[in-house]
């Protein structure tokens, strides 16, 4: 009976998750990063970089969903999105399900991982790179949101954890250049992390968003590969009511937006996200600008 293979997680040192390896897929070092690619009996395909978990088969659609859905509804009139990262083609597909939508662009600045996802992992683009409104740039998300022309209604920062490339999208300077960016109702979200795990990573976050836009907070949700918790977004925008919208409203967005349903997301699910731990609020509180 051969050996099953096991795959680590290298997120934490001291602890994390395995996933035990029907087959590797793909595996090989990029001009950016490690990457493997190998398939699994509970979570189907699986990614990862730099030895860090990016995405299943099986969850995916949680992240892409909440990631999407809440900033785009909470907008109201998004026209114009900045996807950055995003190589696995999740986001893109739940932006592309929005008819009012005129122009994504995707800035990832692996070529590799686009064109390796396109080929494992079909479901999660599901031919939105097709898409006419879509225009992928192959560059650093920080270098492009420095000198690029483009205004955003909408940016999301779909990056890696603060490792390898990935760092760049968590400095004050990719956050200035984002509030730069974002037109007027404007909304910025990225991924930020199981805040029980990885909770000074949020809390650098938020002071590094405080200097530029004036309402800053998290919303959550739990994705099981994304283990040890709730996982939260960081949320930026200037007008704070854009994170209180009332569920009638939610639900008439919902219902207008052409997406029908989802597999997460709801507009309930969507008005309860930005419920945060007490531990969270208060840990925000003490580093809150006086
Ligand atoms: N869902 C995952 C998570 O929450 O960690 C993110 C998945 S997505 C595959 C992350 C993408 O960010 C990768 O394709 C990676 O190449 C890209 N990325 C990392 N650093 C980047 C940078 N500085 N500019 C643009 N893309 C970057």
């Amino acid at each position: 009976m051969s050996q099953k293979q096991i795959w680590h997680e290298k997120l934490h040192s001291s602890f994390g998750q395995y996933f035990s390896i029907k087959e590797v897929l793909y595996r090989d070092k990029t001009d950016h990063q490690d990457l493997i690619i190998f398939d699994t009996e509970e979570f189907g395909r699986v990614m990862a970089l730099n030895h860090v978990v990016q995405t299943t088969e099986r969850d995916e659609f949680i992240y892409h969903e909440m990631m999407t859905h809440v900033p785009l509804l909470a907008h109201g009139n998004a026209k114009k999105i900045l996807i950055i990262g995003g190589g696995d083609g999740g986001i893109l597909r739940e932006v592309c399900r929005h008819a009012g939508i005129k122009e994504i662009i995707m800035v990832e600045i692996d070529q590799d991982v686009v064109n390796l996802c396109q080929q494992y992992f079909p479901h999660h683009h599901a031919g939105a790179y097709d898409d006419p409104r879509f225009q992928l740039k192959i560059d650093d998300g920080a270098h492009f949101v420095e000198q690029t022309k483009h205004r955003f209604d909408v940016i999301i920062s779909d990056s890696t954890d603060p490792i390898g490339p990935g760092k760049h999208l968590f400095k004050s300077s990719f956050y200035q250049a984002c509030r730069r960016i974002l037109n007027a109702g404007g909304i910025f979200v990225a991924q930020n992390g199981v805040c029980f795990l990885q909770q000074t990573e949020v809390i650098n976050t938020y002071q590094r968003l405080i200097p530029y836009f004036s309402d800053v907070s998290f919303y959550q949700t739990t994705i099981p590969t994304y283990y040890g918790g709730i996982m939260v977004f960081a949320w930026a925008a200037e007008n704070a009511n854009l994170r209180r919208i009332g569920l009638n409203d939610l639900e008439s967005r919902f219902a207008d937006s052409g997406l029908k349903s989802c597999r997460y997301y709801n507009p309930f699910v969507h008005f309860t996200s930005f419920a945060l731990p007490q531990y969270l609020i208060e840990a925000l509180a003490k580093k809150a600008p006086k």
